[in-house]
């Protein structure tokens, strides 16, 4: 849950999540629309489909254990080499480190050398003499993420308190490594068709081609056409959304009609049951001003 999210956005989830999933057999027998549902609002619904599927595969074939090594642990489904070293070193307390963007910075900044040049791995490799000195290796993958966290800060860090201050030869350079430059989010233009009825209801379907949006409830979604020609669409707006690292510029058209495509179904403006990811609801938020 807390891959990009904040912890504070999180909690009421967890707390929800963990009272009503008490063991690994209680998830793993859960239907996706319900863990789903459970999820809605916190976004990156792919880590919930995947912890159902991890869930599954491990009470089906290993016997309800984590694998405890690297190999094993990243033929789960959603599990590479960050989440797979974050586990092996917190739940096995094996000599590891979980390399997330506020790990890179401190080994960025002890050594000033920019994370582009530095292989993370070879790195901790080739020092874990001194790296796993102790057999606390659960608490240096935590803590090494809370120093980047909470000392070694992205814009301000805390160096004349620092502890690692004498070895950092950022802190000591005059020719200070510059910022990590931010990944620029794509921007993608899409178009939307809404059916729409007077009931305030308006029809979805899980066959949607587009690969960020895939088996979720959705109005057609479309890649712009530059020339677009929708005879019989009406055009409601346009609005921005993001989702993981895109920025998408939407263009909304809708339709009164009784009748809707086959895959469709009919789901209300206002309530549903069923699960409706945040990208829909917004959708649903806009139409909603046509009553
Ligand atoms: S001295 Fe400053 S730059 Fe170096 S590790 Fe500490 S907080 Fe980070």
């Amino acid at each position: 849950m807390l891959q990009q999210t904040q912890v504070k956005t999180v909690i009421p989830y967890f707390k929800n999540f963990t009272k009503r999933f008490k063991t690994l057999s209680s998830l793993s027998k859960c239907k996706e629309e319900e863990i789903l549902k459970l999820w809605e609002g916190l976004g990156y619904y792919r880590r919930a489909r995947n912890l159902l599927l991890c869930s599954k595969i491990l009470v089906n074939d290993y016997n309800s254990k984590l694998p405890d090594t690297l190999e094993g642990i990243k033929k789960l489904p959603g599990i590479g080499e960050y989440t797979g070293n974050a586990l092996l070193g917190l739940i096995f307390n094996k000599p590891t480190i979980a390399v997330d963007g506020n790990v890179k910075r401190v080994f960025s900044r002890i050594l000033n050398k920019e994370q582009s040049k530095i292989n993370f791995y070879k790195l901790i490799a080739k020092n874990k003499e001194r790296l796993f000195r102790t057999n606390r290796n659960a608490d240096l993958v935590e803590a090494l993420m809370e120093f980047g966290a909470l000392v070694c800060k992205p814009k301000k860090p805390n160096c004349y308190t620092c502890c690692l201050k004498k070895n950092c030869k950022y802190f000591k350079s005059h020719n200070k490594i510059s910022k990590e430059k931010k990944t620029m989010r794509k921007t993608k233009d899409y178009d939307i068709f809404c059916y729409v009825n007077r009931k305030r209801q308006i029809a979805l379907t899980k066959k949607n081609q587009i690969s960020f949006l895939k088996n979720f409830n959705l109005p057609e979604i479309k890649a712009s056409n530059s020339l677009p020609c929708y005879q019989n669409w009406k055009f409601l707006k346009n609005y921005k959304n993001s989702i993981s690292n895109l920025n998408l510029n939407i263009n909304l058209y809708y339709k009164f009609s009784k009748r809707i495509p086959a895959t469709y179904s009919w789901f209300s403006l206002d309530n549903n049951k069923e699960f409706v990811p945040s990208f829909t609801k917004k959708i649903l938020r806009q139409v909603s001003t046509l009553f």
